[in-house]
């Protein structure tokens, strides 16, 4: 970094006297006279005035200032209510460091065009805010858990096991193996790791060869897990509320900014820092669905968007749904001893439609049990032997969740779909850039 240049944000907070700046050039436009450039850096974004009568020499250079150049700066910074930031700075010296060709990225248009040129977009206002708001949250995240006295532990991403269904894996070439996939979650290799840290995370991406074309599905994302020993089905749901309540926090501290660039109401956030969540079973949730929304689900059936979205409409805090009826939850879900046709699971339900954030449960812990899911699952156990020694060996009462972290940032920035929340999405129909 060069030294006695400072970030536009600072040269405002300093708001008088000569200041030297270096940034990219976000609109320009100018007369014979008068050349006006907003320069924009990572902190902000700053007009700047190159006039004719100081410059006569360097005229041409400047005239030919394009969109996207980068530039060094010094001038005198004063306080202009016209600006689009409230200050100017008039030029004194500059240095184009590196010219700009036409940036093909104008106003108005199109998604596809726009995703096809991500890099360049990555540059825009809207992302900036939205990449600032993510690292908020990556750092919340991280920040909450080892707090709480959590371990960071890593699991592989190659793997020979399923854990969330076997419809959605991605199959890689791996020399002359066959069944070796992408790691769709941590939690098999999650589970072994508790007899020795016993409270553990980590932020790490999955992969999920996602066919449908929704808002919120990535075929590569960043999934933050936990997994904890001696807790009770209740402790998971509680860790989750403190968690989403923590970085909706943090969000709301540092970004206020950002989400104001967005155009998101804050009005929306503030309750989940400040109200407990809603808890309602699976069975409580069909019947208001069927009484407020009506929209009657027949019980078995698991809840699809439409239904989640309705029910997220009525509460401005996140719902978490338990108790989902056992054949539509995973193998590892635990039996709830209460309503065995049910598990211990739970997902967390974002509000104003944006729906599932967390996906959690209660890990079952009985041998036999789980390996009759397996089977009913059409799973053979005997792939399972290493993960199966985890109720081998000292079984203990545990569970954990995962929470989709793109799905978290675009809820709290209030976006229309998940691409956004990710600097280059990957979906079934898009790998490139
Ligand atoms: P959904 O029903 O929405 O497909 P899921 O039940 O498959 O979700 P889990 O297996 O419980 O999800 O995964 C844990 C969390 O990971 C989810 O709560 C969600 O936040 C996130 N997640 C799951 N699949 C995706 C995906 N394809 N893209 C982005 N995030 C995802
Ligand atoms: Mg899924």
């Amino acid at each position: 970094m060069a030294t006695n240049y400072i970030s536009i944000q600072d040269a405002i907070n300093q708001a008088s006297k000569t200041v030297s700046i270096h940034g990219w050039v976000h609109r320009e436009r100018g007369s014979n006279k008068l050349k006006f450039v907003t320069l924009r850096d990572s902190s902000n974004l700053i007009q700047c005035v190159f006039d004719r009568a100081v410059f006569e020499k360097r005229w041409d250079e400047i005239d030919k200032l394009q969109v996207e150049a980068s530039l060094r700066i010094t001038g005198e910074i004063k306080k202009d209510e016209r600006a689009l930031t409230g200050y100017e700075i008039q030029v004194k010296d500059f240095e184009v460091i590196g010219k700009s060709e036409n940036f093909p990225i104008a106003k108005d248009l199109s998604i596809e065009f726009l995703a096809d040129n991500r890099h360049l977009w990555l540059r825009s206002r809207k992302m900036t805010a939205i990449l600032k708001i993510r690292s908020t949250v990556f750092g919340a995240i991280d920040e909450f858990f080892r707090q709480n006295g959590f371990y960071e532990y890593h699991s592989p991403i190659f793997q020979a096991v399923q854990c969330e269904g076997g419809s959605d894996l991605f199959s890689v070439n791996y020399f002359d193996q066959k069944d070796v996939f992408l790691s769709q979650s941590w939690q098999l290799y999650a589970e072994p790791a508790i007899f020795s840290l016993e409270k553990i995370y980590t932020i790490a991406p999955s992969f999920r060869a996602e066919p449908s074309k929704t808002s919120r599905h990535l075929t590569e994302y960043w999934h933050a897990e936990m997994e904890v020993a001696w807790c009770e089905f209740k402790d998971i749901q509680d860790c989750g509320e403190k968690l989403l309540k923590h970085v909706v926090k943090k969000v709301l501290e540092k970004n206020k900014e950002e989400l104001k660039i967005l155009e998101r109401d804050i009005s929306k956030l503030e309750p989940i820092v400040k109200k407990p969540f809603v808890r309602m079973t699976y069975t409580e949730a069909l019947k208001i669905l069927k009484d407020k929304c009506k929209m009657p689900v027949e019980w078995g059936k698991d809840l699809r968007t439409i239904e989640e979205e309705k029910l997220t409409m009525l509460y401005d805090v996140p719902i978490i749904c338990t108790n989902y009826p056992k054949k539509v939850k995973a193998f590892y879900m635990m039996e709830d001893p209460q309503n065995p046709d049910t598990v211990q699971g739970c997902d967390f339900l974002a509000p104003e439609g944006h729906g599932e954030i967390i996906g959690g449960s209660q890990r079952e812990h009985d041998l036999e049990k789980i390996k009759n899911r397996l089977r009913a699952q059409g799973e053979n156990p005997k792939h399972y032997e290493f993960y199966l020694d985890t109720r081998r060996y000292g079984s203990v009462p545990h569970g954990g969740f995962g929470l989709g972290v793109e799905r978290v940032v675009k809820w709290i920035c209030g976006l229309e779909s998940i691409k956004d929340a990710i600097p280059f999405p990957r979906t079934m129909e898009r790998y490139k850039p």
